[in-house]
């Protein structure tokens, strides 16, 4: 018995040590990666349900890997909140951003806004607003044109901090939104007071609509919340036109996905709006 229990816990650690030296690997492939050009920043139509047309998008990280091919930000994006890496990819992410938008609006593309996602990490940072501010000065975007993506845990750990920043966003005219909205922590209570201008329902509460009855309360009771408090409200992860129907009878505006369109490299974007 002895023997069998060494012999398992040998095996246990060379596997523990095994995705350790696995997630160090990937880790350091992904600073080279963005360093040398490998991340890309993908575009995903934002449909007006009431215009009838793209009115914005959201930015979304790609890594092109020279062997591995595309690599989706599910399976590098935790390694690079653990890294530390992630503040500046989104840094990067928000930069290139930023100056794709100056250029469609140069070109007279009619587009309301681009929407970046901001890790609780990048949030938590003392230079996050100078980072921001430097984007937009870099780029000479009208901030009005930039929306932030939040998401309830980056603002619900110093409540105090996160909106005195989220005020101090708002004076300088960026939009923000919050993410995945109903599947964290924050309570209506925060909600109250939590400067924001648009609300995001997850994209969980989507999937399974107009059958799921719940589902389809919840989003119901979103959408009329976000009305009263005036709030936009922006469905995600609309595949059907099924979907997309419930969506606009409840009279959301706003919806997001494969649907109306995958997230997609800036010039096949450009194409689909021009
Ligand atoms: P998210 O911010 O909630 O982004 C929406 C995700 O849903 C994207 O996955 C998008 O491709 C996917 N999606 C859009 N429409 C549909 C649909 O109709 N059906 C389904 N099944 N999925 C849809 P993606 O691009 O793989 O990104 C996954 C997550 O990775 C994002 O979730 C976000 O949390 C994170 N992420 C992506 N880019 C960045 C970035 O630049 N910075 C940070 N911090 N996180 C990022
Ligand atoms: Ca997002
Ligand atoms: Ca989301
Ligand atoms: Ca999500």
């Amino acid at each position: 018995a002895k023997a069998i229990g060494r012999a398992t816990f040998a095996f246990y650690t060379s596997e523990l040590t095994d995705q350790a030296y696995q997630r160090l690997r990937i880790a350091s492939e992904l600073r080279y990666a963005l360093e040398n050009n490998q991340l890309r920043v993908f575009f995903q139509p934002v449909y007006s349900l009431t215009k009838e047309r793209i009115v914005g998008c959201e930015a979304l990280v790609r890594w092109l890997h020279p062997e591995r091919g595309m690599i989706s930000p599910a399976d590098f994006i935790p390694i690079a909140e653990d890294s530390g890496l992630i503040t500046n990819i989104d840094s990067w992410v928000l930069n290139t951003s930023c100056q794709q938008m100056k250029a469609w609006l140069d070109a007279g593309l009619d587009l309301k806004f681009v929407a970046v996602n901001v890790s609780s990490r990048l949030f938590s940072r003392i230079d996050f607003t100078e980072k921001v501010v430097e984007a937009l000065a870099e780029s000479q975007l009208d901030p009005s044109y930039l929306e932030l993506e939040i998401t309830e845990s980056a603002v619900m750990d110093d409540v105090e901090r996160a909106d005195s920043l989220l005020n101090k966003l708002c004076d300088m005219n960026v939009r923000l939104a919050l993410d995945d909205f109903g599947t964290g922590y924050s309570s209506l209570n925060r909600l109250k007071s939590l400067p924001v201008h648009k609300l995001k329902i997850d994209q969980s509460f989507v999937r399974n609509l107009p059958s799921d009855g719940s589902d389809a309360a919840i989003v119901r009771a979103i959408i009329a919340l976000g009305f009263s408090m005036q709030l936009e409200i922006q469905a995600e992860g609309i595949e059907t036109l099924e979907q997309a129907e419930f969506l606009r009878q409840s009279n959301c505006i706003l919806a997001q996905g494969y649907f109306f369109g995958r997230p997609m490299p800036a010039a096949e974007f450009e194409q689909l709006i021009s």
